[in-house]
């Protein structure tokens, strides 16, 4: 905790003066009874206390509160232009607000809160958060049963402002992009991974495109927009991809998006990849979901990340690149990116490494667990 960790367990708890309700603000003294930290107590997650302050004793009121928002969006202060306006403001713990996210999609925030904790503070804290702007709430699966029956809460509730009346637009680089904030996996879009978006972009002009786990194809909108020959979309869920195809018609303004042929498949990447095909590509984004949720899936996980690399370098023409990425926050940066180089020298190919990426700088990622992006990008000869 002295050293700036922002979980406390509830193994290591010693001793409390009384049982303490969800929500409640916990305080923490060492074994002399020195003051250590005071965080946010959740009665039923394993993670009992979330840090909000270690050090010296504070007040915690709304002028604290109201800092804590302020020095989170002092941070990302000409991170983005008028041409962006999708962004992450609060990126949890790792901004002083343990687990709880505050996205922007233009004049639509969407909160999501991952500890049962706040849900007794969201009145405390919306209008701190909100500003002007209409706000959604978005819970973690793990809290929505407790939220609906001892709060009266529910995933997908408006908390301030006008419902959206139809899907929320935003911009990204320039690029328009729907968000389903109300039901979409996480917030309603990756806001992640745009850094690793723009890159390919710049990758993109006049190749074949294949975006494997393509979500609503982020990917493919900045391929085509980067001047792409085509663009292939895939992924298993024919929702996302139906997204994807309302994202290309959003962007028919920009000539490469016009120009570029897009095409969606539907299907399970893993076997789509085990197919016997003559077709290659020539930049090819690898970006599956976490195979990684608890640290025993490690080495199975390893096992998949390597077989989805081989099979996408065995898609790829002479001089393709190939974007990887992991978000399994169990598999560390470094072992991803050994085993992506060891899969390229395994495939025989001469191959350069043009970059590795980590987390975009509005996610900022304070302590180990927090980080889990992580992107190789590799260039294959022959
Ligand atoms: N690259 C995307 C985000 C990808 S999220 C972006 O930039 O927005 C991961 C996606 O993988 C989800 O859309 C999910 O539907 C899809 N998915 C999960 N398992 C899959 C599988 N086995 N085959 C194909 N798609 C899969």
């Amino acid at each position: 905790m002295r050293a700036g960790h922002p979980w406390v367990f509830a193994r290591s708890v010693r001793e409390q003066n009384r049982e303490g309700e969800t929500g409640e603000l916990a305080v923490i003294f060492d074994r002399n009874d020195r003051f250590l930290a005071v965080g946010l107590f959740d009665a039923g997650s394993p993670i009992r206390t979330r840090i909000l302050h270690a050090g010296k004793p504070v007040i915690i009121d709304a002028a604290w509160w109201r800092r804590r928002a302020a020095d989170a969006l002092g941070r990302r202060q000409g991170l983005f232009d008028s041409r962006t306006t999708g962004w992450r403001r609060i990126n949890g713990e790792s901004d002083g607000w343990p687990g709880l996210v505050l996205d922007q999609y233009g004049e639509t925030l969407v909160l999501k809160i991952y500890t049962a904790a706040w849900l007794p503070r969201l009145e405390e804290i919306v209008p701190i958060l909100a500003a002007e702007r209409r706000m959604v709430l978005r819970l973690s699966r793990n809290i929505q049963k407790t939220a609906a029956e001892r709060f009266k809460i529910n995933d997908g509730q408006l908390l301030r402002g006008e419902p959206p009346d139809g899907p929320v637009v935003f911009l990204e680089n320039g690029l328009q992009f729907e968000a389903d904030v109300l039901r979409g996996q996480k917030t309603g879009f990756f806001l992640d991974q745009r850094e690793n978006r723009r890159e390919a972009g710049n990758l993109a002009a006049g190749r074949g495109v294949l975006n494997l786990f393509s979500y609503t194809g982020g990917f493919s909108l900045y391929a085509a927009a980067g001047g792409a020959s085509s663009v292939c979309s895939v992924d298993i869920s024919e929702l996302a991809l139906a997204g994807a195809r309302r994202n290309f018609a959003l962007n028919q303004d920009k000539p490469g998006v016009a120009r570029c042929p897009h095409e969606t498949i539907q299907a399970d990447v893993f076997d789509l990849l085990s197919e016997n095909t003559a077709r290659r590509f020539d930049l090819i984004v690898l970006d599956p979901p976490s195979l990684a949720k608890r640290e025993t899936e490690r080495a199975p996980a390893l096992g998949a990340y390597a077989k989805l690399i081989a099979g996408a370098i065995a898609r790829l023409n002479k001089n393709g690149i190939l974007v990887a990425a992991s978000c399994s926050a169990h598999v560390p940066a470094e072992e991803f990116f050994g085993l992506a180089r060891e899969t390229a020298r395994r495939s025989g190919r001469k191959f350069t490494e043009l970059k590795t990426t980590r987390h975009a700088p509005d996610h900022p990622a304070t302590f180990a667990e927090a980080e889990y992006l992580k992107c190789v990008y590799l260039r294959l000869f022959q």
